[in-house]
């Protein structure tokens, strides 16, 4: 699969795609994107970077972080909202393995990034008790990331 470049992506945010996607970008991309809102977003702590760990069946130490988070929380369970969220629900959905995902976030090679398309992204169901989170995301639009790491982002 081609790598998308950064005019690529930025082409791609400015004209969004139908349907939300996933592509491999090329390195550095992520980090020259513009996508982080910091009163949005916050660092993920280190218990839930192991929580997600745990999850993804890695050690936090294998990890490419550091793990930012829109700063949320469930509305019905008041869990704090974190990567786990958005990659169970992806995980759940059988939209990606668990496998995959786990070479999204650590793989040292490769850097991804999923792009809103028209279709309004997707839903996130909270992992503790899959109350849906996505409308409560959106925190005043724009080209915002809801989380990203150093391999991976959403925009
Ligand atoms: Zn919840």
């Amino acid at each position: 699969m081609v790598k998308l470049s950064y005019d690529d992506v930025v082409q791609m945010l400015r004209e969004r795609p139908e349907q939300t996607r996933t592509y491999e970008v090329e390195s550095g991309v992520i980090q020259r994107l513009p996508l982080d809102t910091p009163e949005c977003l916050r660092s993920m702590n280190e218990d839930e970077v192991q929580e997600l760990a745990d999850y993804l069946q890695t050690s936090s130490s294998a990890l490419r972080g550091p793990f930012q988070v829109v700063d949320h929380t469930c509305s019905r369970c008041a869990r704090p909202t974190t990567f786990l969220d958005f990659v169970k629900t992806a995980i759940d959905a059988q939209q990606h393995s668990r496998d995959e995902l786990r070479s999204v976030l650590t793989d040292a090679k490769a850097e991804w990034l999923t792009v809103r398309g028209r279709d309004g992204g997707r839903p996130v169901l909270c992992a503790n008790c899959d109350n849906p989170l996505l409308g409560a995301l959106r925190c005043g639009g724009g080209e915002y990331s809801e989380y990203s790491s150093a391999s991976y982002a959403y925009a």
